[in-house]
């Protein structure tokens, strides 16, 4: 008979197969119980023994890797542990090819093999960036989103580049950090999904059917949501008005908590889903019906579709974009850039910004700009030298909430951490005000 406790815990995958096996190998004095020593296993087995891969390896790897432990684990699991290049991962494809000596040179081969194959499989990302045409307010509004992770929403007529700009984000974004790989990676194991690239940021484009489990996460038995698979990365949600309102509420907790907790009846768990959304939308119902500044939509229409997404979801929102359609001067090359250093055409200068932004956030707060704390606002609008006048101006003008006019400063901050200076002034105030009103008039009419 086999026992398996704690007897509350949902025993829901094949993964308790092969330490089945191993005990019953042991029992029967098949193979040696000095096999156990410091050592788990994990694995699904066919009928004739073959060992086959499971879901969330990657987070029991993790474990036996910090309490230095020694895994026997499917040969075909390996590729989702390749972060961890230093474990005592033993691969197997057979049960019968358990032996409690595993050949000590056969696993260093392993392990060197894994740990180049890291670096070789991180194929050349298609660059997005480099191939928009024009658009550089809404490039401009990127550098800073990739500068501080901040969330931003684009509004445009279709065929503007929504999509593409959104995509361009990631180039922005430098790779994840090792700790924060390996997070994503916990995610990705407790799913499904297979990633390839797993030093760079996640992008997630969930469409506008998705339900709420899928996009929290849920189920049966937990499973990563969208926001978790976002973690560290982007989730691009475009068309926003065509998702279910309740849905879209649901996004509110993880974005201020960086956590989507998942409370069942037999199970409560929480994914980390610190996600940067890039969200998007038309002005109007008509999408390509109404071309850009000719909208024939009744003023009742337009409303009753912007409407849709619930305003608080809007006003946690940091960076608001209006998207146009590029001219035909911008699509023949015609179009002159901007004469300003911030509008520059190509991605190293840019990625290099982002990058010094980033580092100097990091080591003057310990946090992203967009992660700052209402309290430590004031020192920081003390320090900017903007006038009082201007500000209560642009509150008035902008009718900003307590929150909107935090996000102006928080968003300022990164402004001037890309310029390098040591407090935002006023030009950073200014232009983060501009990123703060959506002109739905300019995107309706022309
Ligand atoms: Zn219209």
């Amino acid at each position: 008979m086999i026992n398996i406790s704690p007897g509350y815990t949902a025993a829901h995958s094949n993964a308790l197969d092969l330490p089945i096996a191993v005990a019953i190998l042991i029992a029967s004095q098949q193979l040696s119980a000095s096999i156990l020593e410091n050592t788990e296993f994990i694995g699904e087995l066919s009928l004739f023994g073959d060992t086959r891969p499971v879901q969330g390896i990657f987070s029991c790897a993790r474990a036996c890797q910090l309490s230095d432990q020694r895994l026997y684990l499917p040969a075909q699991n390996m590729p989702d542990i390749q972060l961890l290049v230093s474990g005592h991962f033993v691969p197997l494809n057979h049960l019968a090819a358990i032996s409690a000596e595993p050949d000590t040179a056969d696993l260093h081969r392993q392990a060197s093999m894994l740990g180049s194959g890291r670096v070789d499989q991180r194929s050349p990302m298609p660059e997005t960036f480099p191939a928009i045409i024009g658009q550089h307010q809404a490039k401009r509004a990127l550098e800073i989103a990739a500068a501080g992770n901040h969330h931003l929403i684009m509004v445009g007529p279709p065929g503007a580049g929504k999509t593409m700009l959104a995509r361009a984000l990631t180039d922005l974004l430098p790779d994840l950090e090792a700790e924060h790989a390996m997070e994503v990676a916990a995610v990705y194991s407790a799913s499904a999904i297979k990633r390839s690239d797993t030093m760079r940021p996640p992008f997630r484009d969930p469409h506008h059917s998705v339900t709420g489990p899928a996009l929290v996460g849920g189920g049966t038995y937990p499973q990563p949501g969208e926001v978790a698979l976002a973690h560290r990365g982007v989730l691009f949600m475009d068309e926003l008005p065509h998702f279910n309102p309740a849905t879209l509420n649901l996004l509110r907790e993880p974005m201020e908590s960086g956590e989507a907790v998942i409370a069942r009846a037999n199970y409560r768990v929480a994914f980390p889903s610190r996600f940067q959304l890039v969200a998007a939308m038309n002005p109007c119902p008509a999408g390509r019906v109404c071309r850009e500044g000719k909208c024939r939509c009744s003023l009742q229409q337009v409303q009753r579709y912007q409407g849709r997404v619930p305003g608080p979801l809007i006003d946690r929102i940091d960076l608001y974009v209006s998207v146009h359609q590029p001219g035909e001067a911008a699509l023949l090359g015609l179009e002159p850039v901007p004469d300003r250093p911030q509008f520059a055409t190509s991605l190293d200068p840019i990625r290099q910004r982002i990058h010094a932004a980033r580092g100097r956030q990091l080591h003057r707060q310990g946090l992203f700009n967009s992660e700052l704390r209402a309290d430590s606002l004031p020192d920081i609008i003390a320090a900017s030298g903007v006038s009082s006048a201007l500000i209560k101006e642009a509150v008035a003008r902008l009718e900003l909430s307590v929150r909107g006019y935090h996000k102006i400063w928080r968003v300022s901050r990164t402004i001037a951490d890309l310029a390098d200076q040591e407090h935002p002034g006023e030009a950073a105030f200014l232009e983060a005000l501009s990123y703060r009103s959506l002109d739905w008039e300019a995107a309706l009419q022309g």
